[in-house]
């Protein structure tokens, strides 16, 4: 089982459970998916933001500080070419350092911080709403930059 979290074009976010990641597809192709507050079956699945989340113990390993990412500026290009530089290092860094967990990041950075996994450095997928949640109960999450590369 897959869980997604949707979003409809009046920006309601639910969850729903899939067997699999082709069953969303038709289901959805074929309108069966349907808001729970609106009824909307004009639903996709809601933006997703790579995060990483941190032991909770600090250690050699610990990840850098990630770069603010607030400031959608236009910037000259010699200090774009270094946040470039800079981004694309700290994504070697994450990707060496910490275990790509996927869409189950929220999941998995949840059972970290109550204990119930083993703690280590995750980096994956989660929704602005799961992130916010994450955030909400003290869990150490950041989101990652994307690469320049992967943007539009
Ligand atoms: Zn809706």
């Amino acid at each position: 089982m897959i869980r997604y979290t949707l979003a409809c074009d009046a920006r309601h976010d639910f969850e729903c459970w899939f067997p699999s990641s082709d069953s969303y597809d038709s289901q959805s192709e074929r309108g069966l998916v349907a808001c729970p507050s609106c009824g909307s079956t004009r639903v996709s699945k809601a933006v997703m933001a790579p995060m990483v989340a941190r032991k909770d113990r600090p250690s050699a390993e610990a990840l850098p500080p990630v770069p603010a990412t607030e400031a959608p500026v236009r910037m000259i290009a010699e200090p774009e070419r270094k946040l470039r530089e800079m981004i694309k290092a700290l994504h070697a860094h994450v990707a060496a350092h910490s275990e790509h967990v996927g869409d189950r990041f929220a999941e998995e950075a949840r059972k970290i911080h109550y204990g119930e996994a083993e703690g280590r450095s995750i980096h994956g997928q989660a929704s602005l709403d799961e992130a916010r949640a994450l955030i909400e109960e003290g869990i150490d999450v950041a989101p990652l930059p994307p690469l320049p590369d992967e943007r539009n």
